[in-house]
């Protein structure tokens, strides 16, 4: 079967590789001139590296991150409020939680598929299903037809929009920044990854293999596009964090300007429906999660590989997109869910709430971290 795809960021470019392997045509169509090493670090949990897997190329995945073994949650001075050594629950399973560049990982991808696969400059603008065909129509006055489409071009996405016009994108109230620099220097352990909460905004860290480091610092802001806190890149994060804990600072000290990302926390209110006839909404474009969980670009992964096992089962892709439906849809809302709390929980400023919630995470049980990893890394 041949499948248009729209967007070729992580899940465009996974559908594809997932596609091909079960013998169907996919063409990849992305907006962009070309793919620039934008973005930063993602980490792609045990579930998406299993997903991975099942698509052949989790040793070359692998070979590109940094496996992370333990993750801290401290507080502004550097106490522990709660601390998961990850190594016996991944182990079990076969499969790390591995951070890696964003860029980095696109570059695996786009290396495992066949040239041509991925047209640049081909910004969707809307589409027609007529019978067993849906025709995608881009800005360059091109068209393309096909037995189906799969809309993973985002957040923003606009095959989303077309579909469902009044979906909408919530702002979490907070805004991040954040950045990829070289701290050899600093001689972080590898493998431990921290998050600090304090009332000055939360900042965390991710070594990503090499020396390289990949911050980020979310501070709460009324309302999205603040005029004051897009300004900001260096001198005021470095004011803003100069009294958290090493190496905090240090991180700040060795970024340069033009190595920060600004970006409003945004996600999209969980959708009744991914599946449209010959038309599924996948990755960001169906459920863009806020970034607590770190599943962004693993839910993106799973649903490539549990989209080939619906086709596998179901071999019309109506029905097959309606198999998809039903089995992401739950645990897809639960992570932007679970995921939206957890934000709130991580930016309070009031001091009787945090140092409420600070004895609270001291207290977690182990159990709960368990449970917790099962649900997010065993996967589907
Ligand atoms: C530039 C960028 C940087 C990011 N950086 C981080 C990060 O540092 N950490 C993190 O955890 N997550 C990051 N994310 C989000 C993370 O990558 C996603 O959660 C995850 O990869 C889901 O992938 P996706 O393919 O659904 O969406 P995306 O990765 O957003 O890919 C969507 C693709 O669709 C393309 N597109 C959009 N509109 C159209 C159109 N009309 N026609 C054709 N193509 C279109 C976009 O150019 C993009 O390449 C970033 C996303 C982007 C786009």
């Amino acid at each position: 079967m041949h499948f248009l795809i729209i967007g070729g960021g992580i899940g465009g470019l996974t559908t594809a590789l997932a596609l091909r392997q079960q013998g169907h045509h996919a063409q990849v169509f992305e907006a962009a001139a070309e793919l620039r090493e934008i973005g930063a670090g993602v980490v792609l949990g045990a579930n998406a590296m299993r997903a991975l897997d099942r698509l052949g190329i989790h040793a070359a995945v692998r070979a590109a991150g940094q496996p992370i073994t333990s993750i801290g949650l401290l507080d502004q001075r550097g106490g522990v409020l709660n601390e998961v050594d990850t190594t016996a629950f991944t182990q079990r399973l076969g499969y790390d939680n591995l951070a890696i560049h964003r860029a980095a990982l696109q570059r695996v991808l786009l290396d495992s598929l066949p040239a041509g696969t991925l047209q640049l400059g081909k910004a969707f603008e809307r589409l027609e299903q007529q019978g067993s065909q849906v025709t995608a129509y881009f800005a360059d006055g091109s068209s393309a037809t096909a037995a189906a489409l799969i809309g993973a071009d985002g957040i923003h996405s606009r095959v989303r929009r077309q579909l469902l016009p009044h979906s909408q994108l919530r702002y979490a109230g907070y805004t991040c920044w954040r950045g990829v620099i070289d701290a050899q220097a600093l001689g972080l352990p590898a493998g431990r990854s921290t998050e600090s909460w304090g009332r000055q905004g939360r900042f965390g860290y991710v070594p990503l293999g090499n020396g390289q480091v990949y911050w980020f610092a979310c501070v709460n802001s009324p309302a999205a596009n603040d005029a004051t806190h897009r300004t900001w890149r260096r001198a005021e994060l470095l004011r803003q964090f100069a009294h958290y804990h090493a190496p905090i600072p240090q991180l700040l000290a060795y970024t340069r300007d033009e190595q920060i990302i600004w970006g409003d926390i945004l996600d999209l209110k969980p959708l009744a429906q991914f599946a449209y006839g010959r038309v599924l909404l996948l990755g960001d474009a169906a459920h863009a999660t806020t970034p607590n969980l770190g599943q962004g670009a693993g839910q993106a992964v799973e649903d490539a590989a549990m989209l080939i096992r619906c086709l596998h089962e179901a071999a019309e892709p109506e029905a097959a997109f309606r198999l998809f439906d039903q089995r992401r849809r739950p645990r897809t809302t639960r992570i932007v869910n679970q995921s939206w709390q957890l934000g709130r929980a991580a930016q309070l400023q009031n001091p009787l709430l945090t140092n409420l919630r600070n004895a609270v995470m001291r207290c977690v049980p182990p159990s709960v971290n368990r449970r917790q990893m099962a649900f997010l890394y065993e996967g589907e």
